[in-house]
């Protein structure tokens, strides 16, 4: 607690000695003694507490208790006196607080008591005294917390509702250098190594323009490395000849990329430094500085990508078209505007608006809720083939990619031409080498090794006229050639066709076996070509199978498609390959089908003939177990 001050006014030098004598508690009591009204005033203006002791037979006491009386807090009064003052002057004492009344002598026991009890009370009223003063510091420190904490709260609205970032920082400067009741603010942003100059309040006009400097400077390094604060306090020279006083630097950290700049306050007149509470609350602002340029920079990357993105799809030589999940038009290149005539003003309108092209919005109608991708080919304008795929992009909508593959079809089909043409120019010709071979028997007897010649010059013959039917049959499916359809029983087919496989089942000892369905299968289709997929998968059924064997083919109709399954406990196909079998001449090399007799192209004739029944083929097998083949088509319902 602090000391009290006993002020005794009084010509009497004995006075004080006196009453100090009876003083028990002298350790914590400072006396001092004042005669003039002078002495007293400037006594009062640098004690706010004391103890006085007036002396009314001091001649000039009536002054004394004047300046008193001026005084704004009502100081504690002991009262000496010579004898009973008059009762105008007790009438004056009365506006003081007189804590006790002593008659001369001072040194008489009842005065010494007196004294004592009056200090005693005084001591109390120092302790009030300085409590109250304490309660309001503590209300004053309350309410300047709420005060920043209302201005972060505010810098806080201000950078979540505003993308301005030099709008932004300037206000935050202009409150940290409120806050921190400094003379001059800024924000420093970081650009590689170098430091410049955002945001600046008071900052004087040449410093602010020279402000773009090596972030080595000393003060500024330290924050950026080590990501602390920096308070420094007498004179400190920052950046290029210029002198601080006093400076605080708080760095601007954004989670992963660290430190961004520096929220710096400075005094440099005023020698007054920052305290650690300025700090603290000039950190909490500066990670809303920070949030809005990272914001800023965010929100200008988005807007830099967007626009590259828009540009390479404006560029782009494919015609592409995004839409919502709704099916309204986002963005399209500049090639689909073109192709369906989109006008600026279909951004946003359903597509079935703009584009009046009925394959292309069915596409977009398949997808929904469907698959993720989609494949069509559709013809836009004057024989002009697209492939389209539409993709799924969740949460943002569809697009829809389209190349103009006219030449290349174009290319496709001449090439389907040449083998056409070549295939059947070799056909000829086999046949007439295949006829002599098999003639050379009946000419003549032939030794062992000209039989042996003969069986792998027939051989080879019979894969090369394979090879050739195979490939004039594909060309002709693919060129929609013999394909004409009408309602057939697919069953009846699957029977002619397993009747005319039983021979090479048996031959290759497989259990061929077929049990038609109760009810006819009625397909819209062409009987050659389904008997040609029927033929190509049996066959294979039975060719990589093993000795004692089956084959299983069963069909059935569930309404509205037909499907058949041809089974099989074969060799089976590895799982990596399966999704490669549809494809042109592709084969399964393994040590099993090494020997096995094939073009790679009875797959592929299946593929296209199914699809151009608008089916569907596919497999499920077990390296070892066997395979399943199995096709579904569109069935007509039964007649009558
Ligand atoms: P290939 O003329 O070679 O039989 P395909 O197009 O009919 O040509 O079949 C392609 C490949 O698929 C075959 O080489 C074979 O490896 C594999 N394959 C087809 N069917 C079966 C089956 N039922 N079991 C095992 N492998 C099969």
């Amino acid at each position: 607690m602090n000391p009290l001050h006993v002020l005794v006014l009084s010509p009497d030098s004995e006075l004080l000695a006196s009453l100090q004598a009876g003083d028990g508690m002298s350790a914590n009591t400072v006396w001092e003694a004042l005669s003039s009204p002078l002495e007293l005033e400037q006594a009062l203006n640098r004690l706010p507490e004391a103890l006085l002791v007036l002396d009314l037979s001091a001649p000039n006491a009536p002054q004394l208790l004047e300046v008193l009386h001026h005084q704004e807090y009502m100081l504690p009064l002991v009262v000496v006196s010579e004898t009973t003052p008059s009762l105008a002057t007790i009438n004056d004492l009365l506006r003081f607080r007189v804590l006790g009344f002593i008659r001369r002598p001072v040194h008489s026991g009842k005065a010494q008591a007196v004294f004592r009890e009056a200090l005693q009370r005084a001591y109390g009223l120092v302790r009030v005294r300085s409590l109250e003063q304490d309660l309001k510091r503590a209300n004053q420190r309350l309410n300047q917390r709420l005060q920043e904490l209302n201005t972060i709260y505010t810098v806080g609205k201000s950078v979540a509702s505003s993308l301005d970032l030099d709008q932004v920082l300037a206000q935050i400067v202009e409150v940290s250098v409120n806050l921190a009741q400094a003379e001059e603010g800024f924000i420093l942003l970081r650009e590689g190594e170098r430091l410049f100059l955002r945001a600046a309040k008071n900052l004087e006009n040449q410093f602010a323009q020279q402000f773009n400097l090596e972030a080595s400077d000393s003060v500024a390094r330290r924050v950026i490395n080590t990501g602390q604060p920096a308070m420094l306090r007498r004179e400190t020279k920052i950046a290029t000849g210029y002198l601080a006083r006093a400076l605080l630097y708080i760095p601007l950290q954004v989670p992963e990329r660290g430190v961004v700049g520096i929220l710096g306050v400075v005094n440099r007149m005023r020698d007054q430094a920052f305290t650690e509470s300025q700090m603290f609350t000039l950190s909490s602002i500066a990670d809303f500085a920070a949030i809005a340029v990272e914001n800023a920079r965010l929100f200008s990357a988005v807007q830099t990508e967007q626009a590259r993105l828009r540009t390479i799809l404006e560029r782009a030589t494919e015609a592409i078209l995004v839409v919502d999940p709704e099916n309204r038009l986002l963005l399209w290149s500049q090639t689909a505007g073109e192709l369906f005539q989109l006008s600026p003003a279909a951004a946003g309108q359903p597509v079935e608006a703009s584009v009046k092209h009925p394959r292309l919005l069915e596409l977009f109608r398949q997808a929904d809720g469907g698959p993720t991708t989609l494949l069509a080919e559709i013809e836009v304008a004057e024989h002009h083939i697209f492939n389209a795929q539409l993709t799924v992009v969740p949460q943002t909508g569809r697009v829809v990619v389209m190349q103009d593959i006219t030449s290349l079809k174009e290319l496709d089909r001449l090439k389907s031409e040449f083998v056409s043409t070549v295939s059947h120019d070799l056909r000829t010709p086999l046949t007439t080498v295949q006829g002599y071979v098999a003639l050379l028997e009946r000419v003549g007897s032939l030794n062992e090794t000209q039989r042996n010649f003969i069986h792998r010059a027939m051989e080879s013959l019979a894969h090369i006229t394979d090879l050739i039917s195979d490939l004039l049959d594909i060309g002709r499916i693919e060129a929609g050639y013999d394909l004409e359809m009408h309602p057939c029983r697919l069953d009846e087919v699957i029977t002619q066709a397993v009747q005319a496989l039983e021979p090479l089942a048996q031959q290759s000892e497989v259990a061929l076996r077929w049990t038609p369905p109760a009810q006819p299968v009625w397909v819209q289709g062409n009987a050659r070509r389904l008997r040609q997929v029927v033929d190509n998968l049996v066959n294979n059924a039975i060719k990589y199978n093993r000795s004692g064997g089956f084959v299983e083919v069963s069909a059935r109709f569930d309404g509205t498609h037909g499907i058949v399954q041809v089974k099989d406990n074969g060799i089976g196909i590895p799982l990596a390959e399966q999704q490669n079998l549809f494809r042109r001449f592709y084969r399964v090399q393994t040590p099993e089908t090494e020997d096995i007799r094939g073009t790679g192209l009875g797959l592929a004739i299946v593929k296209s003939v199914i699809e151009k029944h608008k089916g569907r083929v596919w497999v499920e097998s077990t390296p070892g177990k066997g395979s399943t083949f199995s096709f579904i088509l569109p069935a007509l319902p039964p007649p009558g």
